[in-house]
């Protein structure tokens, strides 16, 4: 034996209840468990620790940069081994002489191709995206299709195990190019089905759509069914990203909100009798509504948390019934309840790509016109305006975590408002002009935590981060200078904080 782990809590991923036992470890396997007898070459006291099988995230987005960071820190980091990849509609390939912009060039195209809000262009040609991939990163791309990706993961190594859907975006760019904010063609409808299929034969376990997202919202019905329907002689599943966000207003005139959406994809399946699997299922009724925080969540009567998330399961207990073959699963995401701005100024985004710096930024919120101009664009329905400040709960919910001057950290913005005797917002406003790297915190306010515990309790829920692979030190160089992990998704410790 090699490694004998003792003293540890088991849980083995049956089901069955946790105990406390031993691990032996043999030529990289598990040799024994349970109560192993006999000496190792190393032993390990696990005394107070939880000894789990390797976490399968169900849903992700490590696809995306598993090329940059093949070691997958934040996966392998958190105990997850394997992910179910190629989400909503985007894959690494197909790609022939246009292809979406690799995510890891986002950061570098605003200072190649500078935006205020997004990039003017969705496609970019091989030869430009490569200059920029051997002067930032001192490799190209060079797989045109999912089996020569798979080879390129394979010949890099990885510490993740990987299996992906295709994409029907990155399919359908293929096919429509910059043009394909409308339906396409029957015969563009083939084209993207014949990308699907090749697909599937290089070995992807199914077809994602992004509903919500360019190209995969412009899809009609036809397109949909065709490329659901095509993956079933392969064994393959349907796995979408249904109509959730904003965009679910309006869609052919009929799919209005996110119950609609979501019925909208069980439809799919129904007609295509292609084994389905939701993905990142959230509630479509809740008594904590997103963008309705101005109210205090824990004022509500939990009973109401539960009746929401048991009336949003409704037509998928409906589907099982009738013998529908369908999962889903749903994003930890209230956990840790945090997310890490990281600085104040981040949640100007726009203003700070415009200005260039954390400092200029700084240096402008001094500027009295300027100041009035932010101060009233808060209430203009524009792109530059962070929702979070509409609510008057805002100052409650932000705190600063960093700043030179010590005595304000850990104090929320209502908390040194009173204390400076300002305005919360102008308060916000002059903590960022007199330490532009101010850093905070916000604590979660679009949180469905308590509708969401309904899912967990269902057979076919896994759960997911919906994060890409990154190591820890990542962070960008542009607005809004991001850190790996920043987001609420738990991109580093969703699956700790959920058991
Ligand atoms: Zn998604």
């Amino acid at each position: 034996m090699d490694i004998k782990i003792q003293n540890a809590t088991i849980v083995d991923g049956t089901g069955a209840k946790k105990y406390l036992g031993s691990i032996g470890v043999t030529d990289q396997r598990i040799s024994d468990i349970g109560n192993v007898k006999g000496e190792a070459n190393i032993e390990l006291d696990a005394s107070g620790l939880i000894a789990i099988p390797g976490c399968i995230d169900a849903h992700s987005h490590a696809d995306q940069t598993l090329l940059w960071f093949p070691e997958a820190q934040n996966f392998i980091m958190q105990g997850v081994t394997t992910v179910i990849a190629g989400q909503c509609g985007s894959t690494p390939a197909p790609i022939d002489n246009a292809m979406p912009l690799p995510s890891m060039l986002r950061d570098y195209l605003f200072e190649i191709s500078p935006h205020k809000y997004s990039p003017e262009n969705r496609l970019f040609s091989r030869d430009v995206v490569n200059e920029w991939m051997e002067r930032v990163y001192g490799w190209t791309i060079t797989y045109e299709t999912m089996s020569q990706w798979y080879k390129e993961v394979e010949t890099r190594g990885t510490s993740i195990n990987i299996a992906t859907n295709i994409g029907h975006g990155t399919c359908r760019y293929q096919v429509l190019g910059e043009d394909y904010d409308r339906a396409a063609t029957k015969k563009e409808v083939e084209e993207i089905k014949e990308h699907v299929i090749k697909g599937m034969q290089d070995g992807c376990i199914g077809v994602s759509v992004g509903l919500d997202y360019d190209p995969g919202y412009f899809a009609d019905e036809k397109e949909l069914l065709s490329i659901i329907e095509c993956v079933k002689e392969y064994d393959g599943i349907y796995n979408p990203h249904f109509r959730k966000n904003i965009r679910a207003k309006g869609v052919q005139g009929k799919y209005f909100n996110r119950y609609f959406g979501y019925i909208e994809v069980l439809d799919h399946a129904r007609k295509t009798g292609t084994p389905l699997h939701i993905s990142h299922l959230c509630p479509t009724y809740g008594p904590n509504k997103e963008f309705t925080e101005a109210w205090d969540v824990n004022e509500t009567p939990e009973i109401l948390f539960e009746a929401a998330g048991k009336a949003s399961m409704v037509p998928l207990v409906d589907a099982l019934e009738e013998g529908m073959d369908l999962s889903f699963d749903t994003i930890m995401w209230p956990w840790p309840r945090k997310r890490v701005m990281p600085y104040l100024c981040s949640l100007f985004t726009p203003l700070l790509k415009e200005l260039g710096s954390r400092e200029r930024f700084g240096e402008w919120l001094k500027i009295p016109d300027f100041r009035k101009e932010i101060t009233r664009s808060m209430w203009e329905p524009t792109g530059s305006n962070p929702p979070i400040f509409k609510s008057p709960r805002f100052p409650d919910i932000i705190y600063v975590t960093v700043c030179k001057n010590k005595e304000f950290e850990g104090k929320t913005i209502r908390e040194l408002s009173l204390m400076l005797e300002k305005d919360p917002f102008e308060t916000y406003l002059d903590l960022i002009a007199d330490d532009p790297d101010i850093m905070g915190a916000v604590e979660f306010i679009f949180s469905a935590e308590r509708e969401i515990r309904e899912y967990f309790k269902h057979p076919l829920c896994s759960v997911s981060l919906d994060s890409s692979t990154f190591n820890k030190d990542y962070q960008l160089k542009n607005p809004p200078y991001s850190l790996a992990g920043q987001d609420m998704r738990s991109t580093f410790s969703g699956f700790p904080a959920f058991f």
